[in-house]
């Protein structure tokens, strides 16, 4: 939606095809910073973000097991200081509530709901694209941001399959007044530990506590936000961890509890043909450690639309545009996977050393991730 505001904005026809028949809530929250923010906002969606977010002080990272704090990095005044936009911790059904009102405002005709891509086919005029319904729609580009399984990859870049990652992830959203008074600050803690660690942060003006409790696994759960587990498995995964992660289990909902397996792939720098790019998961699938692969795609979004206003062949931008984002993305995605292998390290003492020698990993970002703006960053890779 993201991109198809975006391109709608600066003039082009868009029609976005969605394959569910209607868009539902997602409950879990999602991490927005500066460098996404900044797209949000020049989108004309910034205030609307703010408004429905809980801005995090620090990111903090305890032990699971005693809780003790082994590194903080700022992301509350720091953040909006030295980036121009706060970070933002905003519940996804409102970002999908905020991205449907504005992409109704500036392209009301261009959402399809119950609409499935499956294969396209390209000439030097333009793209057909072919959906399930067995119907054909035509148009000069064609941007696939289907998601980690996205169908047209497999057109793009041959049959690989998404792989499972060995990360099982757990999932709640719990109201506050299920939880202690005062339970916890208006921070982002990851609590770590040997083969699991567990996310915590605020939601809606502190009335949600979202929670995500990632472990290392087999690859027997199904892929999906809506698959029900049982509780009983998400209490024992965190067994003898800190009482603050007991309280949080303790009060999620026993009906309604929700795990999914985390796939991925490895990072390519081919995301394209002559009049067809992948974009988001579909192109970069990131795991969930830093908080960054909805923000990567919001980043497509901003550089799609400012290299598609420039003048030359499609297939020439589609080239210029994969190598604006490609190495950005690369690094990423193993800035990702680098901090699930200190998250989850079995010995105690390593973990400690592995946090201690990784300012890189925290207060870096303030240097390469959250500092940019892809509104305004050059054109260059
Ligand atoms: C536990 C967890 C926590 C995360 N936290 C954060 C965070 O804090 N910050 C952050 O930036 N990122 C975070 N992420 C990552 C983020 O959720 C994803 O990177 C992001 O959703 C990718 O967006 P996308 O639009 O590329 O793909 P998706 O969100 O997967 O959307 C793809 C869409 O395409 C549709 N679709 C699929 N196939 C077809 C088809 N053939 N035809 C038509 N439609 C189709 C799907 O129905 C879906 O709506 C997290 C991920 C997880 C798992």
């Amino acid at each position: 939606m993201s991109t198809a505001i975006a391109l709608a904005l600066s003039g082009h026809r868009v029609r976005l095809f969605e394959r569910v028949q209607k868009l539902a809530e997602v409950g879990a929250g999602l991490q927005v910073s500066a460098n996404a923010g900044h797209v949000y906002a020049a989108l004309g969606m910034g205030e609307a973000l703010v408004e429905r977010s809980v801005p995090p002080d620090r990111w903090i990272v305890r032990l699971g097991l005693t809780g003790e704090q082994l590194t903080a990095f700022e992301l509350g005044q720091p953040h909006l200081e030295l980036h121009g936009f706060p970070c933002c911790n905003i519940h996804r059904a409102d970002l999908q509530a905020i991205l449907l009102n504005r992409l109704i405002a500036v392209a009301p005709e261009a959402l399809h709901l119950g609409r499935e891509a499956v294969t396209y086919t390209e000439d030097t005029n333009g793209v057909t694209l072919d959906l399930s319904d067995g119907a054909t729609e035509r148009g000069d580009l064609l941007i696939a941001a289907d998601g980690v399984r996205s169908l047209i990859r497999r057109q793009i870049l041959g049959p690989d399959q998404a792989e499972f990652s060995g990360n099982n992830a757990w999932r709640s959203v719990i109201p506050a007044e299920r939880l202690p008074d005062d339970f916890m600050p208006t921070d982002h803690v990851a609590w770590v530990g040997p083969g699991r660690h567990m996310v915590m942060y605020w939601l809606r003006n502190r009335e949600l506590m979202n929670i995500v409790g990632i472990v290392e696994g087999e690859t027997d759960v199904e892929e999906g936000w809506t698959v029900r587990a049982d509780w009983r498995e998400f209490k024992a995964d965190f067994d003898g961890w800190h009482s603050d992660i007991q309280a949080v289990i303790d009060a999620s909902d026993r009906e309604n509890c929700f795990r999914w397996a985390l796939n991925l792939r490895k990072p390519v720098m081919n995301w394209r043909t002559e009049r067809a790019i992948l974009i988001g998961d579909a192109a970069h699938p990131t795991l969930p450690y830093i908080a960054q692969g909805a923000a990567a795609a919001v980043e497509d979004a901003a550089i799609l639309m400012r290299v598609l206003a420039e003048e030359a062949a499609v297939p020439e931008l589609l080239e210029r545009f994969q190598s604006i984002r490609a190495p950005r993305a690369a690094r990423v995605v193993e800035s990702a996977n680098r901090m699930r292998r200190i998250n989850h390290m079995a010995n105690e003492g390593e973990l400690r050393e592995a946090i201690s020698r990784s300012a890189d990993l925290f207060a870096d970002r303030d240097t390469w991730l959250y500092n940019y703006n892809p509104m305004t960053a050059p054109l260059t890779p």
